[in-house]
């Protein structure tokens, strides 16, 4: 590992944030905590720490010196000041000679003394850097150092490879008492360069930012150099290879598997889902298709604030054979039972000895381990499902270096759940409001279409995730990325099954399944019935009815494969109840549509499956263009706004309102066979 500061970078951050008022102090600090929060070897996702002492105006003009440390909520990849919030040294320094003191006081006394009252919750581990004298600290969970120290001799290992460069700190939670031991631990070898917290992670320190950052550097690749010589001594790279089926089931169709049985039944069809981000590079694909996996994959955390993320063991399933993919299923569910059961059990054992009960959290693994095929990190969003994987590969790393090296060995099962259930966290549990549509997925045909592109954004909003399927490549790859990048957009021609066997193969694959299925994707041709051309009645039946029918079937397979029920919307039109004149060859396949729509819902609704339509009117879109509008509204003398504001209500209906609907049925648990007319109102096409 090599350190990447350069003097020309640091000299343009310290004159960056001067016009804005930052010392020079501060602005290193910044500068270095994003080179090594940049680094995934070093730091990932919030975890590791840096701080600074300076001196700081306070707002009656004193000059008063200050510890400016890392902030919860901010990752340092990108920490700017603000992230690192500025706390009186003096009274933190004065906690030093008391014997013992609660993490709530603790933060209670940190905020008391923030310069700014507004400022995040200074680090947990702010008083392990007040302690310490040196200007600059930094501290992460590199990698390389957790493999030599998550060992049964570690502590042996971490003494010859550092010699007297460092000072070692036996495991101790986070806090008070960890500060005081660590600043002990330096007073006894003060000449040190850094320092090794046992199974947690590593200190550096200096009297400049230049000096912390490249001690850590230069620390982390001597761990690294240890690595490859134990690499090179055992003649291989990677772990022992388990036997393995010759032929497995592919992703998309472990994945529901996987997720349903995931998910915990909230009564009345209601389910807490989860949605999975996998992943099988070639570091994950060695790892779990060692052969020793089930003892070294659930021997624990790599550094224990990985459990807030990850818990702390995988749910280990079997390899997915091909030719017994039913029996895989059933063994998912039994996996599943029994790491809950494991996990209630752990939770009542260390439950036991708390003065205060702790409140358990949910029983559901955040890592889950396929040999052969790869991971699932799992979360209640896409982007924390990405957490979970990347912390995943991470322990990845470190357990596999481990393993090459001598035998992985975590904290034990007591200090594990003291940090899981650590007060400061149990504090934040139900604070969060989640959003009605959080933790399903939406697929939308027709995506990159007004009313696709509106529809994706109004699940959005409600929490959910999207993926938009498009014939037009360019135009779909745009409405995802116009959506933020959440949303995957997908090329998919509707009309042709393989193509849409393709689509729903990669929604699964990227978010391990579906809930929802907007069936939108469809296009207008006219001509008086009697006069139509058959060949163009049967391709707007290939689009308008048989397009709909191939993509709800595939959605009910992978709902099928869930068995969390699901939900199917048609966008079926005014047409589908109410001919318009020479528009036979778009309204029959419609009413078709409709009628396909109520045959879902009953013969699909034993299985938890909703099937629902709206029924809208004139909304500007593909279908509707502004020249056809134009041509409509002369032919009925009248003008475009008159034209497009024809209605009971006299407003003219938009695509948002048409995505309103079709969330509001998203939403309606009881409510299937429905039809919603969004049409600002009309008699003649009203339904009956
Ligand atoms: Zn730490």
């Amino acid at each position: 590992m090599d350190s990447r500061w350069s003097g020309r970078d640091a000299d343009s951050v310290i004159a960056r944030y001067a016009e804005r008022g930052v010392n020079r102090d501060l602005a290193l600090r910044v500068y270095t905590s994003r080179l090594l929060g940049q680094d995934p070897r070093l730091v990932l996702h919030g975890g590791g720490n840096t701080s600074v002492k300076t001196v700081a105006t306070d707002l009656l003009g004193d000059r008063v010196e200050v510890l400016c440390v890392k902030g919860s909520g901010w990752d340092m990849a990108a920490i700017e000041p603000a992230g690192l919030p500025a706390v009186r040294l003096a009274p933190l320094l004065r906690l030093r000679g008391r014997d013992a003191l609660s993490d709530e006081d603790m933060v209670n006394l940190q905020r008391l003394n923030l310069l700014d009252s507004a400022a995040p919750n200074p680090s947990v581990e702010t008083l392990l850097h007040a302690f310490l004298p040196h200007r600059f600290i930094d501290h992460t969970h590199a990698v390389a150092v957790l493999a030599v120290t998550d060992q049964p001799d570690g502590e042996a290992r971490i003494r010859d490879l550092y010699g007297d460069r460092v000072a070692v700190v036996p495991y101790i939670m986070p806090g008070f008492a960890l500060a005081k031991a660590a600043a002990a631990a330096y007073e006894a070898s003060p000449g040190v360069d850094g320092m090794i917290l046992l199974k947690h992670g590593i200190f550096s320190f200096g009297d400049d930012a230049r000096d912390a950052y490249e001690r850590m550097i230069a620390l982390v690749s001597r761990a690294e150099d240890y690595l490859s010589r134990g690499r090179l001594s055992r003649g291989e790279r990677t772990l022992v290879s388990a036997v393995l089926p010759e032929r497995l089931a592919a992703v998309a169709a472990v994945a529901p598997v996987v997720r349903g049985a995931l998910a915990l039944p909230e009564g009345a069809g209601a389910f807490r889902r989860w949605v999975l981000e996998f992943r099988n590079d070639a570091a994950v694909m060695g790892f779990i298709n060692g052969r020793d996996l089930a003892r070294y994959a659930q021997a624990g955390v790599a550094t224990p604030d990985h459990v807030i993320r990850t818990k702390g063991k995988p749910l280990l399933l079997a390899a997915p054979a091909a030719d017994d993919f039913a029996g895989f299923a059933a063994t998912v569910r039994t996996a599943l039972a029994d790491y809950h059961a494991a996990y209630q059990g752990y939770f009542a054992r260390n439950n036991a000895r708390q003065t205060v009960p702790k409140k358990p959290l949910d029983p559901v693994p955040r890592v889950v381990l396929v040999p052969g095929l790869g991971l699932f990190g799992v979360g209640k969003s896409a982007e924390e499902a990405s957490v979970a994987a990347d912390i995943a590969e991470a322990a990845i790393t470190t357990i596999t270096d481990a393993e090459v090296i001598g035998r992985f060995e975590s904290i034990g099962e007591a200090d594990l759940f003291d940090m899981e259930y650590w007060s400061l966290e149990q504090a934040k549990l139900g604070r969060a409001v989640e959003k009605p549509l959080a933790r399903q997925v939406v697929a939308i045909t027709g995506g990159a279409g007004a009313i696709g592109r509106a529809t994706a954004a109004a699940f959005l909003r409600e929490g959910a995730e999207v993926a938009l399927l498009d014939l037009d490549g360019a135009a779909v790859a745009a409405a995802a990325q116009g959506l933020g990048k959440r949303v995957l957009g997908l090329t998919c021609d509707v009309t042709d099954a393989a193509s849409v066997r393709a689509g729903f193969d990669r929604i699964c694959q990227r978010f391990g399944g579906l809930d929802i299925v907007v069936s939108n994707a469809g296009a207008a041709w006219q001509g008086k019935i009697g006069d139509l051309p058959d060949e163009l009645l049967r391709r707007s039946f290939e689009l308008n009815f048989f397009a709909h029918q191939t993509v709800a079937q595939n959605a009910v397979r992978v709902m099928r494969a869930q068995g969390t029920g699901g939900c199917l919307l048609f966008n079926v039109s005014k047409q589908a109840v109410n001919p318009g004149p020479d528009f036979g060859a778009y309204g029959l396949p419609k009413a078709a549509t409709l009628f396909l729509s109520r045959q879902y819902a009953l013969d699909h609704g034993g299985e938890g499956i909703r099937a629902n339509a709206v029924n809208a009117d004139r909304i500007r879109s593909g279908l509707l263009t502004e020249a056809m509008i134009a041509e409509r509204s002369r032919a009925r003398g009248l003008d475009e706004a008159g034209y497009m504001t024809g209605n009971l209500l006299g407003r003219e209906v938009t695509a948002e309102d048409v995505a309103q609907a079709f969330v509001h049925q998203a939403l309606a648990l009881k409510t299937t066979a429905g039809v919603t007319t969004v049409d600002g109102g009309n008699i003649a096409a009203a339904l009956r």
